[in-house]
């Protein structure tokens, strides 16, 4: 990965990655379907989270709505998908942490795009020990972080 691409590395190949999922689907008695390889696929391949209807528009016709939204249902039941949230309320979902790495997201105001950002190493251990920091105040114990940068993209500014 070049030094300043602020994209998160894939931690696995496509290939491992369909493997790490089809493992976890059948823990949970679950098969990998056609439709939940789609979203899968269109997730590892997006730069962010992405709505039922912006998975939709990707995906195409082959997959229903119905059958769409009934395989982000399992894929989030078994810990593959998590939705994101920003403060319009818009769902947004993307692969979890264990299969895509540590990340957080840029939210756009103004067109409402959310980008996936992550850090350089260096940046990443400033916050951990400001989140380590914050914790001992508090008598907390973190493990994990996540955090949004709102503000404007730059095809809004
Ligand atoms: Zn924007
Ligand atoms: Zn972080």
């Amino acid at each position: 990965m070049a030094e300043n691409d602020n994209r998160p590395g894939n931690t696995v190949t496509t290939t491992s990655l369909d493997r790490e999922i089809g493992i976890r689907l059948k823990e949970h008695d679950a098969r990998y379907t056609r439709g939940r390889r789609l979203v899968v696929a269109t997730l590892a391949g997006s730069d962010g989270p992405k709505s039922a209807a912006e998975l939709q528009a990707n995906i195409g016709s082959s997959l229903p709505l119905s059958s769409l939204y009934r395989s982000l249902a399992v894929l989030g039941t078994v810990g593959v998908v998590v939705p994101h949230f920003t403060k319009k309320g818009v769902a947004r979902y993307e692969l979890a942490e264990w299969l895509q790495g540590h990340h957080h997201h840029l939210v756009c105001l103004d067109c409402g795009a959310v980008e996936d950002l992550a850090l350089p190493q260096s940046y990443e251990e400033k916050v951990r020990e400001l989140v380590e920091g914050i914790g001992s105040t508090v008598s907390f114990t973190p493990v994990n972080h996540a955090f949004d940068i709102e503000g404007i993209c730059s095809r809004c500014a």
